[in-house]
């Protein structure tokens, strides 16, 4: 799945372009392997504007992910899109957690537990389960108990 789909193909483009750069220069971002044939791919196509299949842009926004912050390439990744106008309210003391359920999005809303500084709530599970992915990217989140 696109992680966010608020990116065009001529943005990944860009950012492919800015990677590259920066991987060849001396001190620039060091980067995989399989990143440098991943890009090598890209320039070597005849026809870059068609050359990203959906593969290929979940592949490119996730090394946008992993480096667009870095102050040589200049474009973090977009914050998710807007809640869809259909998402349903959590509770005033409910986890906001979002979930899919029957196919439908909605807040998680079980009693909340901790909350983070944008005043963002989360049940205990979900804060937990949140952490850990973070932590897994090597990031962390400051939740404070409610
Ligand atoms: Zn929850």
């Amino acid at each position: 799945m696109i992680p966010s789909s608020a990116i065009t193909d001529r943005e990944r483009e860009i950012f492919l372009r800015k990677l590259d750069a920066t991987a060849r220069a001396k001190d620039g971002l060091i980067i995989s392997t399989w990143e440098w044939n991943f890009i090598a791919h890209f320039f070597y196509s005849s026809r870059p504007s068609l050359w990203f299949t959906e593969p290929r842009r979940v592949a490119a926004d996730k090394m946008r992910m992993r480096y667009g912050a870095e102050p040589e390439i200049g474009m973090p990744f977009p914050p998710a899109p807007a809640r869809p106008a259909n998402l349903p309210e959590a509770d005033a003391d409910g986890c906001q957690f979002v979930m899919r359920e029957d196919g439908r999005q909605q807040p998680c809303n079980a009693p909340a537990a901790m909350v983070r500084q944008n005043g963002f709530r989360y049940c205990a599970a979900h804060a937990e389960a949140v952490q850990r992915d973070l932590q897994r990217r090597g990031k962390t989140m400051i939740l404070s108990p409610i």
